[in-house]
């Protein structure tokens, strides 16, 4: 089954360029460093950016630690992203059983 790109559902990393009322709104996304699902797009700047009429989407993720990764592609249904000591993580992220 082909993968399609993943919607960021909801982020509550409020203090980022890209989010406007819990949305974000970059085209995409990166997740990862390989050992921890944070959002590498997190940006913080002194106005907003991205485009108010489309949601972002997950673009690659490095995390191959997480099931839902695929040749460092994300295929989960689509994530949600939260603060997390100063960065942004993907709450999405779930580790492969070994
Ligand atoms: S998912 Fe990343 S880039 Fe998008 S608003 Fe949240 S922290 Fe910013």
């Amino acid at each position: 089954m082909p993968i399609t790109m993943p919607k960021i559902l909801s982020c509550s990393v409020l203090d980022c360029a890209y989010n406007i009322n819990s949305e974000c709104h970059t085209m995409a996304i990166t997740v990862g460093d390989a050992n921890h699902a944070e959002c590498d797009t997190f940006y913080k700047a002194g106005a907003k950016g991205g485009a108010a009429d489309l949601v972002g989407g997950v673009g690659a993720c490095k995390v191959n630690l997480c099931r839902f990764n695929k040749s460092f592609e994300c295929s989960a249904p689509g994530i949600n992203v939260a603060p997390h000591s100063g960065h942004a993580d993907c709450k999405t992220f779930s580790p492969v059983s070994r």
